[in-house]
């Protein structure tokens, strides 16, 4: 099958999933924008064409946050896409605060490809969050989430320099060293 054509399917796979979910955003966007839109910072943005990564990047959210499973993953879109999909998946089972330490521990250790996305996913959330805050959250959360992803993204630093160069100004912005 052709590049188009498996990024198309992987588009409509994530936008079923997707269908009932909401960002946390006022204006309650449909959570597709979010895969949509860190695919679109790896082609547009970061300059990465690897079909693989573009279907991570669209994927990325749907077992963490859907009824999605691994195993409907790897039967629709092999290995290479479910390896990195599990790669950026937080496993569930854990407490959120020790979900969030996990992300810092893991990022070093991730693969190449595996780290593109996750610094297309921080530099889309952190962009939302200037751009909106979401419903019940205080200023302070925001900044707390702002500490926490630059932690994050500190490992995973050599990456990609046109996605750690907008990171590293939204993080100036806001003096996090
Ligand atoms: P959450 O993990 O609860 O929410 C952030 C995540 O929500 C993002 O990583 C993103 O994940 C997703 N998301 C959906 N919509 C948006 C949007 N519009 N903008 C940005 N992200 C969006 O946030 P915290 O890290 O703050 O929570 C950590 C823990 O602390 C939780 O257990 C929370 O309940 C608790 N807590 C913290 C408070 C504080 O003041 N720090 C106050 C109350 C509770 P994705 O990429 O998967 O979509
Ligand atoms: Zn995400």
């Amino acid at each position: 099958m052709s590049a188009v054509s498996e990024i198309i399917r992987c588009s409509n796979f994530a936008a079923i999933k997707h269908k009932d979910q909401r960002r946390k955003d006022k204006e309650g966007t449909p959570y597709i924008n979010h895969p949509i839109g860190v695919a679109n910072i790896l082609t547009q943005e970061a300059g990465i064409t690897d079909v693989a990564v573009i279907q991570a990047a669209l994927l990325h959210d749907t077992v963490e946050d859907t009824n999605t499973t691994f195993e409907e993953i790897l039967d629709n879109f092999g290995e290479e896409v479910t390896g990195l999909v599990r790669e950026v998946t937080d496993d569930k089972n854990l407490p959120k605060l020790e979900r969030k330490q996990q992300q810092i521990d893991h990022a070093p250790h991730t693969s190449y490809k595996a780290k593109l996305v996750k610094l297309a996913d921080k530099l889309y959330n952190l962009r939302d969050l200037n751009r909106c805050t979401p419903c019940g959250w205080q200023e302070s959360r925001v900044k707390e989430y702002f500490q926490w992803a630059k932690k994050v993204v500190d490992g995973l630093k050599g990456t990609n320099q046109a996605m750690e160069n907008s990171l590293d100004e939204l993080f100036k912005e806001r003096d996090i060293m």
